[in-house]
């Protein structure tokens, strides 16, 4: 059978191992399994949503409020913008597909860095597109400035901040000053599906979308549910831009893209600022962990924004090989491999699953 012949070259996206799978291949009990690989919050789901997504399971004989108006309020009210300001997607990803098939054409072009969230790529192979990457794996904007100026009709750049698996991350400072530069046909996306890390961290890396959008026309903000707030299994994420671009953003959408539930749950997520602190805190305190068994066993590792850590391995060991022994003990991590990077990206967990993930690494040295 035929079928669109941009689609040949994509490969299929492989996530984070599913747990089920684990149990399944190396018999390892359920309560066993470290699963460090998909940046959860190891915290679970707060109770709060929990009973929001009680009390709303009753409701699901019926379709969702497609105009989604409790949850645009409240991200309206919580970043200082417009209802006319805000796409809703069944996750961020969602959001990402709508804008690379808003700008769409036959002899479309990315730019990205070297080694970012997989679905950018994804996305702009199904449409046929022409994917420019920086030389240098992490964020350089120099790099990306010097693409683009010998490319001028660049349709998309995707920066990642913080990026997804290296976890750097770029001072608002810098981002602006690039922004300046780039011609309005251009499509700016900040991915922000780490922010609430990165802005506890250091408030230079903090980008606030009001202010983003209000000085940049083309940019658009993506924030999600997945992350921080616990609510992957959910798919709820968000754009923000300026009412030029939803506009075209509206007309991707599927009708009732995001369920019943995610809304409820997505809202119940943004009122408990509680459970949010809480996990935002224990990230970073838990991070120190990881950061100084590294320094003391002379593993490299980026400086991370987010809530997970990567190491980067010298030659003499191998990522995937280390990944697969972790994985007969039921710790799963991501190896960067298929990213062109010897290392491993591991999710900061609760106290008790860091120190095994630690335990049984330092085995391996
Ligand atoms: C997790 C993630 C997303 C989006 O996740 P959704 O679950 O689809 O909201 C987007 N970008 C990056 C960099 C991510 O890591």
């Amino acid at each position: 059978m035929k079928f669109n012949p941009n689609l040949a070259q994509i490969k299929v996206y492989e996530g984070g191992k599913p747990i089920e799978l684990v149990i399944r291949e190396y018999g390892i009990k359920p309560e066993d399994i470290v699963k460090l690989a998909s940046n959860e919050n190891p915290f679970g789901v707060s109770k709060k949503v929990e009973n929001a997504l009680q009390k709303a399971a009753k409701n699901v004989y019926m379709y969702p409020d497609d105009s989604m108006l409790a949850l645009k309020d409240a991200l309206s009210k919580k970043y200082q913008i417009k209802n006319e300001n805000l796409i809703i997607g069944a996750g961020s990803d969602q959001v990402i597909f709508f804008a690379v098939n808003a700008k769409s054409h036959p002899k479309m072009k990315i730019l990205t860095a070297k080694t970012t969230f997989a679905m950018y790529d994804i996305y702009a192979k199904q449409v046929g597109a022409t994917i420019l990457k920086t030389p240098s794996h992490q964020h350089i904007l120099s790099e990306f400035l010097e693409i683009y100026e010998a490319n001028k009709d660049i349709d998309i750049i995707f920066l990642c901040l913080p990026n997804n698996p290296l976890g750097e991350c770029l001072k608002r400072e810098d981002v602006y000053q690039f922004l300046e530069k780039i011609g309005s046909n251009t499509l700016v996306v900040i991915d922000g599906a780490y922010q609430d890390f990165a802005s506890a961290k250091d408030d230079a890396m903090h980008i606030e979308p009001s202010d983003l959008i209000n000085r940049f026309q083309n940019a658009l903000y993506l924030g999600t549910f997945s992350k921080s707030y616990a609510l992957g299994g959910l798919r709820v994420g968000y754009g923000i831009a300026q009412k030029e671009i939803m506009d075209t953003l509206y007309k991707m959408r599927p009708p009732f893209n995001v369920t019943s539930l995610s809304l409820e749950g997505a809202l119940a997520a943004l009122e408990d600022k509680d459970f949010l602190s809480k996990s935002i805190e224990n990230n970073f305190k838990e991070m120190k962990k990881y950061e100084s068994f590294a320094r003391e066993n002379k593993i490299d590792f980026i400086n991370s924004f987010t809530n997970f850590i990567t190491l980067l391995f010298s030659d003499d060991m191998s990522s995937k090989e280390c990944a697969q022994i972790l994985l007969k003990k039921g710790i799963i991590i991501r190896d960067l491999t298929s990213y062109g990077v010897n290392g491993i990206r591991v999710t900061i967990g609760t106290p008790a699953q860091n120190d095994r993930f630690l335990e049984e690494f330092k085995k391996l040295l």
